[in-house]
């Protein structure tokens, strides 16, 4: 936000009762009620209220999504025969209605999530909006090579779109999760069936009316709500479905990769849990290495696949960092998060806040100290009180589990060798952070600690042009950047005789 008078301006936008528009099954560019007849419920976390119940898709819905995004798949249809360059065109139109109903968008997301509208505006608008411009920019540079091979022949590849993607996501940031699939999966030409997370499918659901007005073919894009074990797994065992694409825990995305084994080996890709290290060295300016630790956790009330949740802090700098970093997380305003003054918002349901304050409780028990917070945060909503635990050590549950909440586990080391070490010490391999001013220590680090992104003196400054993914139980395959297109072709190579090698 460029300046608080725009930004005041635009909360002042900010609806709180944010008319809900759709609640259907999207399906070849209709709205349709569930096979089934059944609905469920999307709670709104701040309140513990219904915002509204919603069209419970299952199998049966999944079956008919599929020969939807089949039939827009087959050869000849309007979307194989598009030019590239025009579904690029569709795609920047499709981010162009995002952007305009953006403060519609993040009002809703406020009330589906929790999240601070300035969270929801400036962040998941912001990003949905600038991933589809960057994949609807890559629609016509989708392009194969020309093979020197041996003897007469001409050979050149092309990348072909896989075909139907399931794709299958989380509640923390909808948005985004949602561009980061359907981006790179659409510019290659594929079609999708994306099933948003039963927590909150409604932001999926508007954007799947602006896909209609956007004016693609129906069929290409069809978006399922429903619930995982059965409009999830639906997606994941489908014999017709050529690719799966999966973000969130490391326990579904098993479950998800033995369903394509079991099926038809269709393609996986998996972005899982983490608990990633951010090693903080004595040499680092400390306020922002405390600011940045702080943020790489208590973000999205810490509810961030890659969240620094481990912060390692050498010795010399230990106490000093502790006190600052509580300070940090006491300075928070928590409440509902279409009160302008609000900076963390509730978790997303129940479950969650259930196994953040069982998981704080076992951090008390097992003798971490506790900096600040420990509890909920009043009496009604999902809310938990910004939590610093110090003095943790490795085997304690909150230094192994990711407790994808507002619970900062700060953890003191010695040396380099020590804290490579312990950051690789678990297993997952998401992210990692480092804090120094020693290019020697930052590269050793950068090049030791197992995880897909390492960040220097940063932490997630959310480069979407580069690429995002795990080592490890944290997941393969690569979202974002150039390195997510590979995820959405097949390479077909054509070699022809030719009369001479010339
Ligand atoms: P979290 O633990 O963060 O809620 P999950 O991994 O449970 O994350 O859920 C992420 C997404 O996976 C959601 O859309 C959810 O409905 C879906 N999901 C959950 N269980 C399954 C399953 N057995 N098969 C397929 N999808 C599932």
């Amino acid at each position: 936000m460029e300046d608080m008078a725009q930004f005041a301006q635009l909360a002042q936008l900010a609806q709180r009762n944010p008319e809900i528009k759709y609640t259907e099954i999207f399906i070849n560019n209709e709205w349709h009620n569930s096979v089934s007849g059944k609905t469920f419920p999307t709670i709104n976390p701040a309140t513990e209220e219904k915002i509204a119940d919603v069209q419970e898709g299952d199998k049966a819905d999944v079956d008919k999504a599929v020969a939807a995004a089949r039939a827009a798949f087959k050869l000849g249809s309007p979307w194989r025969t598009m030019d590239a360059s025009q579904r690029g065109r569709l795609m920047h139109k499709l981010a162009d209605l995002v952007e305009r109903d953006s403060v519609y968008l993040a009002s809703l997301e406020v009330l589906d999530n929790g999240k601070p509208f300035v969270d929801a505006y400036e962040g998941d608008l912001g990003e949905i909006v600038n991933v589809l411009r960057y994949y609807a920019g890559w629609s016509d540079k989708v392009c194969g090579k020309t093979i020197p091979v041996d003897g007469p022949m001409f050979s050149y590849t092309r990348h072909e779109p896989v075909g139907v993607c399931g794709q299958i996501i989380p509640w923390n940031y909808p948005l985004p999760m949602m561009a980061w699939k359907i981006g790179p999966a659409l510019a290659c030409g594929n079609t999708v069936i994306l099933k948003p997370a039963e927590q909150t499918p409604l932001t999926a659901l508007h954007v799947a009316a602006l896909v209609v007005e956007a004016g693609f073919p129906p069929g290409v894009m069809n978006v399922v709500p429903g619930y995982g074990p059965t409009a999830g797994a639906a997606i994941a065992e489908h014999m017709d479905v050529d690719k799966v694409a999966f973000t969130g825990s490391t326990e579904v995305g098993r479950i998800i990769q033995q369903a394509a084994g079991k099926s038809n080996l269709k393609r996986v890709s998996l972005e899982l849990g983490g608990k990633s290290p951010l090693i903080v060295f004595a040499d680092s300016d400390l306020d922002d290495a405390v600011e940045t630790a702080h943020g790489a956790l208590f973000g999205n009330m810490g509810q961030c696949c890659c969240a620094g949740s481990r912060t390692f802090v050498e010795e010399t700098i230990y106490d000093e960092f502790v006190k600052r970093s509580v300070a940090r997380a006491n300075s928070h305003t928590v409440g509902q998060g279409f009160d302008l003054k609000v900076d963390h918002g509730p978790q997303v349901d129940k479950e969650q806040f259930d196994k953040i304050l069982a998981l704080i409780e076992k951090g008390k028990e097992e003798g971490a100290q506790l900096g600040c917070g420990g509890s909920r945060h009043g009496d009604k909503g999902y809310f938990v009180q910004p939590t610093v635990f110090y003095d943790v050590q490795d085997h304690m549950k909150i230094a192994t589990d990711e407790i994808f909440g507002p619970v900062q586990s700060i953890i003191k080391f010695k040396s380099i060798e020590e804290a490579i070490d312990r950051a690789n010490n678990t297993t997952y391999g998401l992210a990692a952070g480092v804090f120094t001013k020693d290019i020697d220590k930052a590269l050793t680090i950068a090049n030791s600690v197992q995880a897909g992104s390492v960040w220097v003196n940063c932490y997630d400054p959310g480069t979407l042009q580069a690429p995002f993914g795990g080592f490890k139980m944290s997941g393969h395959g690569r979202e974002l950047g150039e390195y997510a297109l590979h995820e959405y072709t097949e390479v077909k190579t054509v070699t022809i005789k030719l009369p001479q090698k010339c």
